[in-house]
């Protein structure tokens, strides 16, 4: 198979924040990959903005160690690394302040793509959008990309929106989620609006409920500070949860275009119902083996805040009546993975007897580690000896059936850059989605700090706290093993 690039426009790229974990960890190096597969024009150039008081020679040197550090020796050549940090430019800026603001306006192109990258707190998010249009820096043509966190509530994401809207149009603000950039939730759509093998089923008449997880076995380490003031409800299930669940419960958009595919996740958003507070579970991870606990880790031994949520939800219209769609996230967990999970209805009438076990197809959609679908089919269970049933994968590992070419696939990152060039804002957050989402999360974490509620503790590498697996068993049901 051969995979086909087709470079973008010229561009002019700015990463405020070019200095940061995010910058050296994920963009930069994302951006070198999209450099070797040569969609990158030649007149492309990439600038890191930040506080920290370096040359352009010391940036490339930063950016060539970051890229050492964070891509695997195979997939780096020397020769094209050494190539590509060439082409980076630094400008020491500070975005409160003045300093940095008239060399960068005599760097950037107006005959070119502008895209800024606000890799910053978002306090600094106004004052970036401010800066950029009075030196006139940015046009009607430019983009800004901005990061989570995108609000800690519905007030602060209306803030945040009314800033930026006081300079740029909607058209041009890319808020990125990078759940939305995997391979595999693009897949998703694929897969259900591409075949129509799968959208006749894709509703309460044969889906039993739906099962999306977000496990992490990483704890929030050094993060812990900042990590108290949000939890996993803000951190994970208001943008990244949220955004799984819009696009394995939207209906088929008129065209894979932008404000179609968000307007239909806007109507899933608006169609859920409060959630009940005995439908959800929040949990801490415990101490383990010399390890700190969650409250340890987060520097505050009394802290309420959630490092686990499991729960169960409704998308109250026709398509999903009575279907549970079941969220759980947490830190410290029995391993990495993340994954959507469609579990389908038993067939009407048992054709065959009854072998104690139930049968059902279930469709998986990994998106981490290893990205690709799964779908289980009842088969009979090779042999003599009469008709046993058993379930076998049929199995899409995009690895496997991609070949050499797995590599070719991009990183959700590089993807999501390369769309805000192209100027495609269908893998991004629209500012009424994220309004939407706040509006049904904060009454749950009102209530949570209401109630005063105290979250149960789980053991480090489990599956979370018992009574995630109590809800689901009251409902007859169980969760799918969290493993990679
Ligand atoms: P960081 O603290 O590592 O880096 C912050 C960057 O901002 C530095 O380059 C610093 O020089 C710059 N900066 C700070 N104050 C400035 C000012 N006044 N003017 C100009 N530059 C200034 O942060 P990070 O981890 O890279 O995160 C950046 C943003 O991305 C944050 O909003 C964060 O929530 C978000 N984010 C980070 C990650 C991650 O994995 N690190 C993941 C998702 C989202």
């Amino acid at each position: 198979m051969v995979s086909r690039v087709i470079p973008v426009e010229p561009f002019d790229l700015v990463i405020f924040g070019g200095t940061g974990d995010l910058a050296r960890r994920k963009i930069l190096p994302g951006l070198y990959r999209r450099f070797v597969a040569g969609q990158m024009p030649k007149e492309a150039r990439i600038i890191g903005a930040a506080r920290s008081d370096l040359d352009t020679a010391g940036y490339r040197k930063m950016i060539h160690e970051a890229i050492h550090e964070f891509i695997a020796e195979k997939d780096r050549d020397e020769t094209l690394v050494q190539e590509f940090c060439k082409g980076l430019e630094y400008v020491t800026i500070d975005a409160m302040g003045e300093g940095g603001w008239k060399e960068m306006a005599a760097l950037i192109r107006q005959d070119v793509i502008g895209a800024f990258y606000f890799s910053v707190a978002p306090s600094l998010f106004g004052a970036l959008a401010e800066r950029l249009h009075l030196h006139g820096i940015s046009n009607d043509t430019s983009r800004i990309v901005v990061e989570k966190p995108f609000g800690r509530d519905l007030e602060t994401a209306r803030e945040l929106n009314a800033v930026l809207a006081e300079h740029f149009e909607e058209s041009q603000i890319y808020r990125i989620d990078h759940y939305l950039g995997k391979e595999t939730v693009q897949n998703l759509m694929a897969v259900r609006f591409a075949n129509v093998l799968f959208e006749p089923l894709w509703n309460a008449q044969y889906i039993d409920h739906i099962q999306i997880t977000a496990a992490e076995t990483v704890g929030v380490g050094g993060r812990g500070g900042y990590y108290d003031k949000s939890g996993a409800m803000r951190d994970m299930v208001q943008n990244h949860l949220m955004q799984l669940l819009c696009l394995t419960a939207m209906e088929p958009p008129s065209k894979f275009e932008p404000n179609a595919v968000r307007d239909e996740k806007l109507k899933v958003i608006r169609s859920l119902e409060p959630v009940e507070p005995h439908h959800i579970v929040r949990g801490q991870y415990d101490a383990h083996e010399g390890e700190p606990s969650y409250r340890e880790d987060a520097g505050d031994l009394k802290s309420r805040t959630d490092s686990f949520v499991a729960m169960k939800c409704h998308v109250a219209n026709w398509r999903w009546a009575g279907v549970p769609f079941y969220l759980r996230t947490g830190k410290k967990l029995a391993d990495r993975a993340s994954e959507i999970v469609v579990v389908f209805k038993e067939p009407p009438h048992h054709v065959f007897d009854a072998d104690g076990k139930v049968h059902r197809n279930v469709l998986s959609i990994k998106l981490q580690p290893n990205e690709g679908m799964n779908l289980s089919v009842t088969i009979k269970e090779p042999g003599p000896g009469g008709m046993r049933l058993m379930d076998v994968p049929l199995d899409m590992s995009f690895a496997e059936t991609l070949g050499d070419n797995a590599d070719a696939v991009p990183e959700a990152y590089e993807r999501l850059i390369m769309d805000v060039i192209r100027g495609n804002q269908t893998l991004f957050m629209r500012g009424d989605e994220v309004e939407a989402a706040w509006s049904w999360v904060d009454p749950i974490i009102q209530g949570w700090e209401a109630r005063n509620d105290v979250p149960k503790t789980y053991d480090v590498g489990s599956q979370g706290p018992t009574d995630a697996e109590t809800m689901m068993r009251r409902d007859g049901r169980e969760w799918m093993d969290i493993k990679a």
